[in-house]
């Protein structure tokens, strides 16, 4: 095993670096938020359960998007999120499951 080169992303929530491997990834599309692999350009969040709302609560979403999101649209990405088994879940086993799956 090759060891120092993992590929690390940025949580969106407190900005720490981790592998890739172990962050929950969503896209954002027109429709807003979607959780799991997309096309576009990924971002991440840690599975630290205060991340993903540290995330919202600093409008990163907004910004990311550059408009405002709605409360409706977090409750469908929360909920896309809890299908997934991402982040405040309890279910990251399941997300990385399916991930590798696709
Ligand atoms: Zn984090």
């Amino acid at each position: 095993m090759k060891r120092g080169h993992v590929p690390m992303r940025t949580c969106l929530g407190c900005y720490r670096r981790f592998p890739k491997s172990g962050l929950f990834r969503f896209t954002l599309g027109r429709e807003g938020p979607v959780a799991g692999q997309g096309a576009g350009r990924g971002y991440y969040i840690c599975r630290n359960d205060g991340c993903f709302e540290k995330a919202l609560g600093r409008r990163s979403l907004s910004r990311l998007l550059r408009r405002a999101v709605g409360a409706e649209e977090v409750e469908g990405f929360r909920r896309a999120l809890r299908e997934t088994g991402g982040p405040g879940t309890g279910g990251e086993r399941s997300w990385r499951e399916r991930e590798s799956t696709r």
